[in-house]
């Protein structure tokens, strides 16, 4: 299987070179030029096997030029019991006869990038290794909290890596900065950054951008790489979640071979729904996938009107990991549902830069309705639907997944649907524990700990490992600089002159 841009398909490159790529020159998205389908008796069989021979089966597929011990690798290394709270790696957790919640929270860092960041580094380190890449490559990120948390988790003391963070001083959590400061593992460097995220964003960018200090590096052995949720190594591993949860039904008998489901998911960058999309071209069989979103709403509109309209107000809200204007695996969906039509993506990716806009044409946006709905939910729903999740089901979900809850309410309202509906869960309620126990109409205390303990009288779900020793584990990193030092901070760490 060979790999083209969404904006030139006349080329071709293999895995291995668009995931050490990321992006492609033309600056679309790396796409595979067909898609591996899985038959009603392979499913079957994949109902009885294991999260990691279910993600081995999968990524062979799509990673054609990888050996199979390679992949058997990537994928053993990546998903372990230790890491991700025992065997199951991502439980279905049933809420009703025809409902169930995908967990998708059980790694290192309690939320669902884990699923794709803790194999990534491996993926790459074995792609570079494929394409004769000999330089040490060097992740440097920016975060708002939570990508910079799991993508240190993924490269930690992984071979040939060195990852660099850098949050903003005053603009994450104090459970997120902690779990960053604490950070373990002998090739990873954490620095704080005086100003906002954005302060942050541009150092790196910079830094990526300055071809003086890419040579610089280079004599020094290095490369640089960003963990980007763009990457293919980032989302092919998101389609085995997918594939095996409807291979599990099936192998419990909730559906049979013949019985659509929905998914439901959570979206920002719509990178999560992208890989439940691919499953269905795979062979999952879909009546609906369900696009859930905050009040950064662009997505719902998108879905219901065919309009793209980015300009609108960034408004913060409960579910931050969502709070997103460019989605930008869309691209890789609409490549899709042209039928690779190449001019229509360039034409209105061209819009969208330049118009923060763009309109798709008839025939285009009926494919996209027969196939999504597509809804929204505000702050209070999203609070709500907390409360009422619990009292309805005894079961306590984060800010993210609620959304996802709500619009899944409201949709079964609205059509009476009673196919079996699978809710992906992005997030643990411990990560977002302030507002879950605001939801829940729970004391909140300043001291974060007191809080996990508040949580979990009212969850009854057990502590995230991780979070609990957070408490006694010693800090590693208290360095603060400037955004103009940045550059300066990466070459100390690295140790270049
Ligand atoms: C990143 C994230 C999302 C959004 O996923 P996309 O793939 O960007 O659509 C939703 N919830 C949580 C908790 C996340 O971290």
């Amino acid at each position: 299987m060979n790999y083209q841009s969404t904006r030139n398909n006349k080329t071709t490159i293999k895995s291995s070179e668009a995931i050490v790529k990321g992006l492609a020159l033309d600056g679309g998205l790396f796409v595979p030029d067909s898609f591996p389908k899985i038959s009603n008796d392979e499913f079957k069989l994949l109902g009885t096997k294991s999260y990691t021979e279910t993600a081995e089966f999968v990524l062979k597929k799509y990673l054609t030029d990888f050996t199979d011990e390679e992949v058997n690798n990537c994928v053993t290394k990546a998903y372990t019991a230790e890491k991700f709270g025992g065997e199951d790696i991502a439980p279905l957790h049933k809420l009703s006869d025809n409902e169930y919640v995908l967990e998708l929270w059980h790694g290192p860092t309690c939320a669902f990038k884990d699923m794709a960041l803790q194999i990534l580094p491996h993926l790459l380190t074995t792609s570079m290794k494929k394409t004769g890449v000999k330089e040490d490559v060097v992740i440097l990120v920016a975060t708002s909290g939570d990508t910079g948390k799991a993508a240190l988790e993924g490269f930690r003391d992984v071979d040939g890596t060195k990852i660099i963070v850098f949050y903003p001083q005053n603009g994450v959590s104090h459970i997120q900065k902690l779990q960053m400061v604490t950070q373990e593992g002998n090739n990873v460097g954490v620095c704080a950054v005086e100003g906002n995220f954005d302060d942050a964003q541009n150092g790196v960018k910079a830094i990526f951008t300055d071809s003086d200090y890419a040579k610089l590096l280079s004599e020094n052995n290095i490369i640089l790489s960003s963990a980007n949720s763009i990457n293919w190594g980032r989302l092919v591993p998101q389609i085995v979640y997918y594939v095996r949860s409807y291979a599990k039904l099936l192998a419990e008998g909730a559906i049979n071979g013949e019985d659509k489901i929905n998914i439901v998911v959570p979206t920002g960058n719509f990178g999560n729904i992208l890989a439940a999309y691919y499953a269905m071209k795979m062979g999952v069989k879909v009546n609906k996938l369900i696009c859930a979103s905050n009040s950064n709403n662009v997505l719902t509109d998108f879905i219901n009107t065919g309009i793209y309209d980015r300009n609108r107000d960034f408004k913060l809200t409960v579910s931050p990991s969502m709070d997103i204007l460019i989605s930008s695996n869309l691209e890789r969906f609409l490549y899709d549902v042209t039928d690779n039509d190449t001019n229509k993506i360039n034409s209105w990716m061209k819009d969208l830069k330049e118009n923060g806009k763009y309109e798709i044409d008839e025939e285009t946006r009926n494919k996209i309705q027969s196939l999504m709905y597509a809804g929204c939910c505000d702050e209070e729903s999203t609070m709500n639907c907390i409360g009422d999740t619990k009292k309805d089901y005894s079961y306590v979900v984060d800010t993210h997944t609620s959304v996802a809850v709500k619009v899944y309410n409201d949709y079964k309202e609205k059509t009476g649907d009673k196919h079996v509906t699978v809710i992906a869960s992005t997030a643990s309620p411990y990560k977002f524990g302030k507002s879950v126990l605001k939801a829940l109409s729970e004391t909140i205390s300043e001291d974060e700990f007191v809080n996990l303990e508040t949580l979990y009288q009212a969850s009854e779900l057990p502590i995230p490992k991780s979070l609990g020793e957070l408490k006694t584990k010693p800090v590693r990193f208290t360095e603060c600089c400037n955004p103009s030092d940045m550059k300066k901070t990466v070459s100390d760490i690295l140790k270049i002159k």
